[in-house]
């Protein structure tokens, strides 16, 4: 028994679950994943090696791991309405970089989303492989609106000519128009490369247009809209099929990790079904409310609203940093992450802003009421953060709430 071989490792686990059960998570890169997905990664798909592809591997005893994987893409291509798939990515950031090594070499231009307007590290920045790689221009959403503005990118895309345009974002609130940058990139004769990594699930749901059959490729991870264990994916027209596949092995990975390419299939099987649907269209209507509710209480919000599963708020008018209000909210229950506003003046460790999603809330099972409720104890705590009488107060009183909602769904 683990508790008894390993009680570090066993104590931290059994303070996680109690930690998951008794916060608010509005941290919407995150999610929380069914019984059934829990079941296959944490299953003996682990002690398996599987170089290769369906029946390609260079291993033995790949039989069943060929079922998995060969339903995963299966249902993949289905899901997203895609000529080609391929599963094997361990994260979103490997999806990405087996795209840029697919295409690009090193020193070539790439046109991106700066990271305080929603941009991802790995689109680019300095820091990252991306931006120690290639020669990145960024595109900033638009000072008083906060929105993409596509003439300015068209602008950009026109005198810098870079291979690749990367759209898709980390923060960004609203709707993006995967139609608009692919005819920015086709007259520039650069690749598309749209990210959906945050709204992939709602793309499924249909409550955001998809860039599939717009952008040449289209990457992803598994966990946060979608659902599904930590890792990526990778969508692309079927001219791209060989070369991307190459890139991912023996390009940049060596073997697959079957476990977690069963939880995707089990994944991708949930977001097929109308009670999936459902939940992203929870999702959409609590950040909705939880937002407009955030609002009334004076907060103000990247680009005034949501269309999505998130949303980003300016704290300046509240005398808070990012940093602060992340550490007051975990300390009374509530989890969230402070995030860079756009044309932030603070660094990225401390920010100006904290970003707010619903995906795991929703996942609990808590409706519009409840994001009333959530709003007003985020505004209360920020409000009486000199008042430790009233933290504790508020902190018994969230803890109490989180712990009636499950963390299992099914
Ligand atoms: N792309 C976007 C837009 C993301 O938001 C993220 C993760 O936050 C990634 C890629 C990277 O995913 P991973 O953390 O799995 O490497």
């Amino acid at each position: 028994m683990l508790k008894k071989f390993d009680p570090e490792i066993y104590y931290a686990l059994k303070k996680e679950i109690e930690k998951q059960i008794k916060t608010i998570n509005l941290i919407p890169s995150e999610n929380i994943v069914s019984k059934n997905v829990l079941k296959v990664v944490g299953s003996v798909f682990t002690n398996k090696y599987a170089e290769g592809y369906p029946k390609k591997r260079y291993y033995g005893g790949c039989k069943y791991v060929d079922i998995v994987e060969e339903i995963a893409i299966e249902r993949a291509c289905k899901l997203f309405n895609s000529e080609h798939a391929n599963v094997q990515p361990h994260s979103g950031s490997q999806a990405n970089m087996a795209v840029y090594f697919s295409v690009l070499k090193p020193g070539d231009k790439i046109l991106a989303m700066d990271i305080s307007s929603g941009g991802h590290l790995t689109h680019g920045v300095k820091v990252n492989f991306s931006g120690m790689l290639y020669n990145t221009s960024f595109y900033f959403v638009d000072e008083e609106t906060e929105q993409i503005d596509y003439e300015k990118i068209r602008e950009i895309a026109e005198k810098e000519k870079p291979k690749m345009i990367i759209c898709g974002s980390s923060s960004y609130s609203r709707i993006i128009d995967f139609k608009k940058f692919s005819e920015i990139a086709k007259e520039v004769g650069a690749y598309l490369l749209a990210d959906v990594a945050h709204i992939a699930g709602l793309i499924v749901a249909g409550l955001h247009p998809s860039p599939v059959g717009l952008a040449e490729f289209v990457t992803s991870t598994t966990h946060k809209t979608l659902r599904g264990p930590r890792g990526g994916l990778i969508l692309c027209k079927k001219e791209f099929k060989e070369k991307i596949d190459n890139m991912i092995i023996p390009g940049i990975q060596g073997g697959p990790l079957v476990h977690v390419i069963a939880g995707k299939a089990v994944a991708f099987k949930e977001a097929m079904t109308e009670k999936f649907k459902n939940y992203q269209k929870q999702i959409v209507k609590n950040c909705n409310v939880l937002c407009n509710e955030l609002k009334k209480r004076g907060y103000r919000i990247v680009s005034n609203g949501t269309e999505t599963h998130l949303f980003v708020v300016d704290l300046r008018n509240k005398n808070i940093t990012g940093l602060l209000a992340q550490e007051l909210l975990e300390s009374v229950g509530i989890i969230v992450n402070r995030n860079l506003i756009p044309f932030d003046p603070l660094p990225p460790s401390v920010t100006s802003g904290i970003r707010i999603g619903t995906p795991c809330v929703t996942s609990r099972g808590m409706k519009e009421k409840d994001m009333v409720k959530i709003a007003e104890w985020i505004d209360e705590t920020i409000k009486n953060r000199n008042n430790e009488k009233i933290l504790k107060a508020l902190e018994r009183e969230i803890r109490r709430f989180a712990s009636e909602f499950p963390i299992y769904p099914e």
